[in-house]
């Protein structure tokens, strides 16, 4: 299997090459070279399968000749023991028609530990191949910067440097990056968004010389294999609902797009997906672009659910690359003139095709909190906030096949909106327990490129 750009300007790579390479050279984002295709008795085999078996046979084709199949399966194996629920990800039905996928089973209590456990092992693997050092950087509205520092600390080949915008992300996920004691993890607090975060990191991948001599690499969703990795509870929650005798229909609640983004590859490699829904909170680009056909971005807005507080939808590329037939030119245009003015003119036919499959919806702070309180007094469920937007759309959603929606965190991870809700908050499991009375370790710069290459630099000796 080989992975090709979708601006077309950079050389074709093997699964490694760009798993270590995060974005491509010329700005785009890799995708594999072809869709790998599961049947209709694959789909029916995975029925009584359980998730890492699954996960195995989904993983492999797009891993290729890189990895051993032994090599493969033990790292599957390792990243998902654990998981504090046996099924990994288990489905629960919530109401007629809608289920839940828990998400939140991992070391960090979110879902960004599916892909960033196993991230983590198949960079020490190749690394190792390979014989090198890397450097990861990366920017967190919360989730992800745990989650990579969970699965990247004390590790040989690493050094890893997340960034999170300063006083925008809960005590609890603040806590889970700033006091993991380990030599080869660095936090820093950015004064501005996620967005600033997140441009800094571009600009960093962005400026050749650097990246060649930090050796630079990105575990954030723009990292096709986390793509990879999330495409597995798609097949695996669909196979717990009735696939393939029936279609299925997922909520996702949505940030950068890349939780979404693995939905739809699994359709495209054979699950038969009849909707999907994008479910945001005020930051609302997504919404406004399938409601409104106009793509153009708003200043962020904070909101109950900081893991969605982004604006520019980061995977939203490779979607836009698969609409117009895999158009790289076409794309390349679009992705420039979006990035100079906030704009992004869509290719002919793009956003037609696009509409089909995809609906969205946006549910403000107000809505949220009602949200959480509903479950909590109607069935006695308790949603953290993403979970909650992903819930209050799905339920919404026009489909006539069974619903999953994507529970993406553990409500103990926003306790201060979850107090808000339901007057309580609830408490962090058990391996948890003890967060708070650790020690953080963090620093804080400004907005500004020079000073975060000045820092990097400083540390890397
Ligand atoms: C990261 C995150 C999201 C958004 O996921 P994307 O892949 O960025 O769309 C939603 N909810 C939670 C809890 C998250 O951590």
């Amino acid at each position: 299997m080989y992975y090709i750009s979708t601006r077309g300007k950079a050389p074709k790579l093997n699964f490694s090459d760009v798993l270590l390479i995060g974005l491509a050279e010329d700005g785009g984002l890799y995708v594999p070279e072809y869709h790998p295709q599961i049947t209709e008795s694959d789909l029916r085999r995975f029925q009584k399968m359980e998730y890492v078996d699954i996960a195995f046979e989904i993983i492999k084709p797009y891993v290729g000749e890189c990895i051993p199949d032994n090599d493969l399966k033990s790292m599957i194996n390792d990243s998902y023991s654990d998981f504090s629920h046996k099924d990994v990800a288990p489905v629960i039905k919530v109401e007629d028609n809608i289920y839940v996928c828990e998400l939140f089973h991992g070391p960090t209590i979110a879902f960004k530990d599916f892909a960033l456990q196993l991230l983590g092992r198949l960079f020490d693997f190749v690394l190792a191949q390979k014989n090198r050092k890397i450097t990861i950087v990366g920017a967190t509205s919360g989730d992800t910067g745990s989650a990579a520092i969970e699965a990247c600390k004390n590790r040989e080949s690493i050094n890893i440097f997340m960034l999170h915008p300063l006083g925008r992300t809960s005590d609890v996920q603040r806590f889970q990056m700033t006091t993991v004691d380990a030599d080869n993890v660095f936090n820093i607090a950015i004064k501005g968004t996620f967005d600033d975060c997140q441009d800094l990191v571009k600009d960093l991948f962005n400026d050749k010389p650097v990246r060649k001599k930090l050796n630079l690499s990105a575990v954030n969703s723009i990292n096709w294999a986390r793509i990879m990795a999330q495409i597995v509870y798609y097949f695996y929650s669909a196979s717990r609902v009735g696939v393939p005798d029936n279609k299925v229909s997922f909520c996702v609640p949505t940030g950068n797009f890349g939780n979404v983004l693995a939905g739809y590859f699994a359709m495209k490699m054979g699950l038969p997906v009849d909707q999907f829904m994008v479910a945001s909170n005020s930051n609302d680009i997504l919404t406004r672009f399938l409601i409104n056909k106009d793509m153009s971005i708003n200043g962020v807005v904070e909101t109950h659910s900081p893991s969605m507080d982004i604006q520019i939808s980061s995977n939203f590329e490779r979607l836009a690359f698969e609409s117009t037939n895999r158009d790289a030119e076409k794309i390349n245009e679009a992705m420039v003139e979006f990035r100079k003015t906030g704009k992004m003119p869509l290719p002919d036919g793009m956003w037609e095709k696009i509409n089909k499959k995809f609906q969205g919806m946006s549910i403000n702070n107000d809505k949220t909190l009602k949200a959480i309180k509903k479950w909590k007094e109607e069935k006695g469920i308790i949603f953290d906030p993403h979970s909650a937007i992903g819930l209050e759309a799905g339920c919404k959603m026009k489909t006539s096949s069974p619903v999953i929606v994507m529970a993406t965190a553990h409500p103990a991870k926003f306790p201060e909106v979850l107090k808000k809700a339901i007057g309580e908050k609830v408490e962090v499991p058990e391996h948890m327990s003890d967060i708070f009375k650790k020690q953080e370790k963090y620093d804080v710069l400004e907005n500004n490129y020079e000073d975060l290459l000045e820092y990097i630099n400083s540390r890397l000796k």
